[in-house]
């Protein structure tokens, strides 16, 4: 399975906290929509003494009064109308400490202490009314008129703390919904900044990543720069950029194998320039590290194949390997090296052959066996250097076997 990367991890907390805060917001939403329902509730049933307050009016009108009115148009007799002035009273006495039994807001006592008063005036009232149809003596009629300004005076009472009962409820009411929108203003704007701040944090830490995953590309790219470097450094000559002695040992053990697995042709030459020596006493050691380095250019110009590898063995001595070649054109490639290194036409006065730099090449083509050693190649063409030299120098001696 593929590993997650940071910013991948990132990017799913983020999204967790996002749908955390999502949630956390609808939840108090809903709780708030909730608390706002009951908020209602409560505001209606604020209302509910308004019910009890407007019976006590409709009793005093509908009941006591209308009684009174029948009774003195006969329609009710001396007793039925007492009966139903008990039951009036009762009922209205019912219905006020129903009222009075509900909490009470503390501005609002002395308007109920007021109306109590007024309450037990009007049954004393009713009593004194009753008590006088009940008399059989009684010599003075019943005032209508005092009864209906009675009436009118309990009303008039009753209706302003209906009023006040009114306002109050809508006044409360009015602040639960403020509180309500309040509540749900900071619940929105709480999530958003949060929302923001974790945005915002986000934001900023994907781009921290962002650069510093720049910076280690870079930093990978250099190093990888820097080890080539090395590398190449580490089987490169510094003076010919010529493959170097060490690099050397590695390609002829494995070419050599290569070819004796292959059974295909190895070619190693040996080149050595002729009487260096002198080139350097007469010419100085600098010029001489040129001459080294136009020699090294022949061999690089001249081997440019993938199977080609031209060395600087040491000194003023250079290696050839040649895989993928026959010994025929091996002889001629070597004879082609030699003969473009005297075209160089470089002065040498100490020379005792040629008034130019030259070059001696001994090598040996042949196809490995298993009983071959690796050294002994080596020696074949050191040897046929060495003939080279005694036959007269800026010549190549190949051999097909050692
Ligand atoms: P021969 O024809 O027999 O090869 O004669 P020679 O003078 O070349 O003999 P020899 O191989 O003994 O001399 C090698 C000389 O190469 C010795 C030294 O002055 C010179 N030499 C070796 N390495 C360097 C180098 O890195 N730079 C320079 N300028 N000269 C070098
Ligand atoms: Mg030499
Ligand atoms: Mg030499």
């Amino acid at each position: 399975m593929k590993p997650i990367n940071l910013k991948t991890k990132l990017l799913y907390l983020l999204l967790l906290i996002g749908f955390g805060l999502i949630v956390v917001g609808l939840i108090g939403y809903f709780n708030i929509q909730n608390i706002k329902k009951n908020l209602d509730t409560l505001y209606f049933g604020s209302l509910l003494p308004l019910s009890e307050l407007n019976s006590i009016n409709a009793e005093y009108h509908n009941s006591l009064a209308s009684s009174i009115y029948q009774w003195d148009n006969k329609l009710l007799d001396d007793e039925q109308v007492s009966k139903k002035i008990i039951q009036s009273l009762d009922h209205i006495n019912q219905l006020w400490s129903n009222y009075s039994a509900l909490p009470k807001r503390p501005d609002e006592i002395p308007y109920v202490k007021y109306t109590d008063q007024q309450i037990q005036n009007m049954a004393d009232y009713f009593t004194q009314v009753r008590s006088l149809i009940n008399d059989p003596q009684r010599d003075h009629p019943l005032s209508l008129i005092t009864m209906d300004e009675n009436i009118q005076s309990i009303q008039r009472t009753l209706n302003q703390l209906i009023a006040y009962e009114n306002d109050a409820a809508k006044y409360e009411h009015a602040i639960l919904l403020a509180q309500y929108e309040n509540a749900l203003i900071q619940l929105f704007l709480f999530l958003g900044v949060i929302l923001i701040l974790v945005m915002g944090l986000a934001w900023m830490i994907f781009a921290r990543i962002e650069i510093q995953q720049q910076q280690l590309i870079e930093s990978s790219e250099t190093l990888k720069h820097l080890n080539l470097k090395l590398e190449q450094a580490s089987y490169t000559d510094p003076l010919t950029a010529l493959f170097n002695r060490r690099y050397f040992n590695v390609v002829y053990e494995r070419e050599f194998k290569r070819s004796l697995r292959s059974n295909t042709p190895f070619v190693f030459m040996m080149l050595d320039i002729d009487f260096f020596k002198q080139y350097n006493d007469t010419y100085g050691h600098l010029q001489g590290d040129l001459a080294l380095q136009a020699v090294a250019k022949v061999l690089k110009t001249t081997l440019q194949r993938p199977g080609d590898y031209p060395f600087r063995l040491g000194g003023e001595e250079f290696g050839v390997i040649l895989t993928d070649t026959d010994c025929k054109n091996a002889r001629i490639i070597g004879e082609k090296i030699r003969a473009s290194i005297e075209h160089l036409k470089i002065e040498h006065k100490g020379s005792k052959i040629l008034p130019t730099l030259s070059v001696s090449i001994g090598g040996i083509c042949i196809v490995p066996t298993v009983d071959m050693s690796e050294d002994a190649l080596i020696h074949t063409a050191d040897t046929n250097l060495y003939a080279a030299k005694e036959r007269g120098r800026n010549q190549v001696v190949f051999s097909n076997k050692l």
